[in-house]
């Protein structure tokens, strides 16, 4: 991959400081803040559905993708992209969103859950930092947008951008988990270790929605920008396989 290969119809850079689309509101987190998606042009299908940041504590998520929004013409546009589905968790730097619900153990799910989901204050501890999976299977509101805003748009495949495992978690052995690991060399893995009740990816599964998690690697932002966002610039123009 060189960061040249599409320079014929990607954003000059000194023209790449602000986003080109304007966003559609699918929703409104918990403390009042709009949801909102960036859609292709009209007419134009959608090939994956790409959303960042559920977890508030992964905003790295947020700037690769909108780099690589940034990076192309509104035109080329062929993926929805959410990049923050958890703002308020986002704007506290929480993992979980403004109820302290972990958004990614919410989902109704055959396998939710009411224990408290744990997590790691870092990578090198244990899973020992409880939050809550919410009151009821999908109670939250940032959870039933992100739901409902899937299935209207019926996207062929959905790719939720997280960090920083350093893999592509591709449960169903797709094409789009190749071309990936093919473009950056993170590993695909068939999941990530450990028992995730009521997430994403669980949902989409039992929904028959082909789904993968991106991991992003434990670098820097700024190194990410350099590599990982040009990879995202090609999945948005919709130059990846659908699933
Ligand atoms: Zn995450």
């Amino acid at each position: 991959m060189t960061s040249g290969q599409h320079e014929h119809d990607t954003v000059p850079r000194a023209e790449r400081g602000v986003l080109r689309t304007t966003p559609d509101t699918y929703g409104t987190s918990r403390n009042g803040l709009p949801l909102q998606v960036h859609l292709p042009p009209d007419g134009a299908a959608i090939r994956h559905v790409v959303f960042c940041a559920i977890h508030g504590t992964e905003p790295d998520s947020t700037v690769i993708v909108s780099s690589a929004l940034r990076s192309i013409l509104p035109g080329q546009l062929r993926c929805a992209v959410v990049l923050a589905a958890n703002p308020d968790g986002v704007l506290m730097g929480t993992r979980g969103n403004a109820a302290g619900v972990e958004l990614n153990r919410n989902w109704p799910t055959s396998d939710w859950s009411a224990e408290q989901p744990p997590h790691r204050w870092t990578l090198e501890d244990p899973q020992d930092v409880r939050l809550s999976s919410g009151p009821e299977p999908g109670s939250e509101p940032e959870v039933g947008a992100l739901r409902d805003l899937i299935e209207r748009l019926d996207a062929p495949s959905i790719v939720s951008v997280h960090s920083p495992l350093a893999c592509v978690d591709d449960p169903g052995d797709s094409k789009l988990g190749r071309w990936f690991s093919e473009r950056t060399g993170l590993e695909r893995m068939a999941d990530v270790g450990y028992p995730t009740l009521g997430s994403f990816g669980t949902w989409a599964r039992e929904r028959g929605r082909p789904s993968i998690t991106y991991e992003l690697p434990r670098e820097s932002i700024n190194e990410m920008v350099g590599t990982h966002s040009p990879v995202f610039a090609a999945l948005l123009r919709g130059e990846a396989p659908i699933d």
